[in-house]
């Protein structure tokens, strides 16, 4: 056992030292509660965590910081956040993507940050769709996805008022699917909202440094507002009078107590924390592979110019857990060299991503000699997939300048984020107020409904404000 935890009982306890928890336990010791953050890995972060392997440092999850919007426009999410955590949008070191890419079989759309782009490339590739795109936008400005009064609805259904077209269909929700549904082929239309706002209408950022940026900025406003972090201390059980949590138990030994207790967890995850049965899922739980190609060079001089390709090569886009390994009809390609960091700042190597669904059970299932040869195997299977949508990249140039490779699996994910079956986004249902069966407990992040990096601090923030401080 180490050094026990400094107090016995807390305001509140946050499990999961992820985005969510991080922006959560800050906004609390903001207001002066005492907050006790406990993560079971020993790096804070989360899924959009980061690690060094052979000298290099490499982040686990990030394509894109989304919201970006120029410093100073006013009442965007980014903006919220950052000013209720009171952290200085300088410390994000955001430069805005180049350009980005939605490739379907003959077509192609394009968009940077701010709509323009993506505007002028659909009513050029879908003329006769370009007045029902542009009363959907409309549809999507009016739309408020934070009234808790709406029902949930299948975005394929309302998409029908406005799109015909089936495959123009399939190529907005493509991007949209892959940084954020949690369900197989479809998005409450709520979440489409949001992710169409923070990704079409806002836009990609990234630090130079990636998203050790991100979480040294939240651990160092988590410092200074008093908030005890307890790495590699898991929760082991959160013990019950069968209405409150009445005791949270370490995995380190020891017990303590709280008003409170916020997850980040997870749904599932939370309910067995409690020693509940999990209840029965709507569908699959999704995950992902990605490749990391790092090479002696700029992705430029190899004849990549764009930021993210989101692809799909089927006739229709499925977007479902796949029968095989990985998924190759579909994917998203990552450049994060390719963003403006401006004059003499750069990357060191080229950095090439790509992400792919993924079926967790065969990964799962696989002993660790057989792991590494499938790796290997699919990492060259899925580079040939994605190089196929980049006509002008030399991948043979690449390959000869190749430094470094490295390859994650729904395994991977699920080692270091404890998420069931690897799932990156979580259950397909959310739980919006971040209520729980238990008086005392909510949940934030992932199963909140709030999604990716901005989403996620968005929720620790308002589960934070809402169940803790509004609550006394
Ligand atoms: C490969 C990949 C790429 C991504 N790319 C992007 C991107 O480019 N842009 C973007 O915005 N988003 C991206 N995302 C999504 C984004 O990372 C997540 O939506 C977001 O980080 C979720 O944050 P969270 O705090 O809700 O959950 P998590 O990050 O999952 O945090 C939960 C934490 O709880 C901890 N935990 C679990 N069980 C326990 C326990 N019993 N006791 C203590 N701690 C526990 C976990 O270890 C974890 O640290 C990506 C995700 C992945 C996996």
């Amino acid at each position: 056992m180490g050094s026990p935890p400094k107090r016995s009982h807390y305001d509140a306890v946050v499990i999961g030292c992820g985005m969510a928890g991080l922006a959560a336990a800050i906004r609390l010791a903001m207001f002066d509660r005492s907050v006790l953050v406990v993560e079971s890995h020993n790096a804070p972060g989360g899924l959009n965590s980061f690690y060094a392997l052979q000298g290099r440092k490499f982040d686990v999850g990030l394509h894109a910081v989304t919201n970006f919007v120029p410093p100073g426009a006013r009442g965007t999410p980014l903006g919220k956040l950052l000013r209720q955590l009171r952290i200085p949008r300088e410390a994000l070191d955001l430069s805005e993507q180049v350009s980005s890419r939605i490739a379907f079989p003959g077509v192609d759309l394009r968009f940077r940050n701010g709509f323009r782009e993506l505007a002028e490339s659909v009513a050029a590739a879908f003329p006769e769709e370009i007045d029902g795109f542009t009363r959907l936008r409309d549809h999507v400005a009016a739309y408020d996805p934070f009234d808790a009064g709406l029902e949930v609805r299948s975005t394929r259904s309302v998409l029908q008022a406005f799109i015909r077209s089936p495959l123009l269909t399939d190529m907005i929700l493509c991007p949209l699917l892959y940084y954020g549904s949690a369900r197989e082929n479809d998005i409450d239309f709520d979440q489409f909202v949001i992710l169409w706002r923070s990704i079409f209408e806002e836009g990609f950022g990234r630090p130079l440094e990636g998203v050790r940026v991100v979480i040294r900025a939240l651990l160092d406003r988590a410092r200074a507002t008093g908030v005890e972090r307890r790495m590699k201390c898991g929760v082991r059980h959160l013990h019950s009078d069968g209405s409150r949590i009445t005791a949270v138990e370490l995995e380190d030994g020891y017990t303590v107590t709280a008003d409170r207790i916020i997850s980040t967890a997870g749904a599932p995850e939370t309910a067995l924390l409690c020693g509940e049965t999990a209840a029965p899922e709507a569908g699959p739980r999704l995950s992902f592979v990605e490749t990391i190609t790092v090479f002696d060079g700029q992705p430029k001089n190899f004849g990549a110019e764009e930021t993210i390709i989101f692809f799909n090569a089927a006739p229709t886009f499925a977007y479902e857990r796949p029968a095989d390994p990985v998924d190759l009809r579909s994917g998203v390609i990552c450049f994060p060299n390719n963003y403006e960091y401006g004059a003499e700042r750069q990357l060191e190597e080229g950095f090439f991503r790509v992400t792919a669904l993924a079926n967790y059970a065969y990964w799962k299932g696989l002993d660790e000699a057989t792991y590494r040869s499938e790796k290997e195997a699919w990492y060259r299977r899925m580079q040939s997939a994605a190089t196929a949508f980049l006509p002008g990249f030399d991948w043979a140039g690449v390959e000869a300048k190749r430094r470094f490779v490295d390859m994650f699996t729904p395994r991977t994910v699920e080692k270091f984020t404890r998420h069931l079956d690897g799932a990156v986004y979580g259950s397909p249902v959310k739980t919006r107020d971040g209520t729980t069966a238990f008086g005392n407990l909510f949940l934030a992040g992932t199963d909140q409904g709030f999604l990716g990096i901005t989403g996620a601090m968005l929720s620790g923030i308002s589960m934070a404000n809402r169940h803790v401080l509004a609550g006394g």
